[in-house]
């Protein structure tokens, strides 16, 4: 699905800054912080119009928002209905994310036996990077 697709998909009509958020997120090796978004974009958008469409995407399903213990939120495209883990290196701060299929299916059968209905779930691991291992 490209990201026009994707938008559409989620309900919501693929406007060109829409489209161009929704491929910065996809373009990105990790959750990214409305800041990284905005110099990914060179600026061509203001940030009222970006928190905007962020917001947008979160409630549609589009992007996931999560926090790893730092000051700014970072966005990530949404995996799956139960999203996906992120890991963040406490050593050099980056964060990736996770496309852990086990994990999913791990949570889908814990999901079955919990009498809770659940929606979502984040899951944060934390610890060295494979850069800061070598290093
Ligand atoms: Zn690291
Ligand atoms: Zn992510």
């Amino acid at each position: 699905m490209n990201a026009k697709e994707q938008l559409q998909h989620c309900g919501l009509a693929p406007t060109a800054n829409r489209v161009r958020v929704v491929e910065a997120l996809a373009q990105a090796v990790g959750p990214r912080t409305p800041l990284d978004l905005l110099e990914h974009l060179a600026q061509r958008m203001n940030r009222v119009t970006l928190y905007r469409i962020l917001d947008l995407l979160v409630e549609h399903g589009v992007a996931t928002r999560h926090n790893a213990g730092e000051r700014a939120f970072r966005y990530c495209l949404a995996s799956g209905p139960l999203g996906h883990a992120h890991f963040h290196c406490t050593r050099c701060g980056q964060t990736q994310c996770l496309e852990s299929q086990a994990l999913e299916l791990d949570l889908r059968s814990l999901c079955a036996k919990l009498p809770m209905r659940v929606e979502g779930a984040e899951f944060h691991l934390s610890g060295l990077c494979q850069g800061c291992l070598i290093a």
